[in-house]
């Protein structure tokens, strides 16, 4: 499955698209942590999951982590990852690339877009806090 479709799946499933509301509703905890320059990190621990997030951090900013680490809570359960950095955010490895993809489906999904079609995705995507070097991974509807 495309990562688009599992985050439409999960959404629909579990009827929101907010990280925090999602994270709670699969049992994640959300520790927020100062953390220094880092933004933030998913770990496991035995069963437990937890999304690691930089209290520092403006609201907005928080969401995006909180959604990327989800990401990596969902795609990639097993591997505890790298600090959440300014650096790793641009990251071309894998992992970090899924987080990312499935951080900005969350956030921006379709009927987002679709409402706002006079607003452009890279002012959208900085609305949300999203990166928005970041905007391009949107896979959007031909
Ligand atoms: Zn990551």
């Amino acid at each position: 499955m495309e990562i688009k479709e599992i985050v439409q799946t999960l959404s629909g499933e579990k009827g929101t698209s907010c990280p925090f509301k999602l994270s709670k509703i699969l049992k994640i905890g959300i520790l927020y942590e100062n953390i220094g320059t880092m933004m933030g990190y998913y770990s496991k621990d035995y069963r437990f999951k937890f999304i690691h997030i930089n209290q520092n951090l403006s609201k907005r900013e928080q969401r995006f982590v909180c959604a990327h680490e989800l990401g990596h809570a969902i795609l990639h359960p097993d591997v505890n990852t790298p600090f959440l950095t300014q650096h790793t955010l641009f990251s071309k490895s894998k992992v970090e690339r899924q987080a990312n993809i499935f951080a900005v489906e969350l956030l921006m999904p379709d009927d987002l877009l679709l409402e706002h079609s006079e607003i452009s995705l890279y002012n959208i995507a900085t609305d949300l806090g999203i990166p928005a070097k970041l905007a391009d991974l949107k896979q959007l509807k031909k």
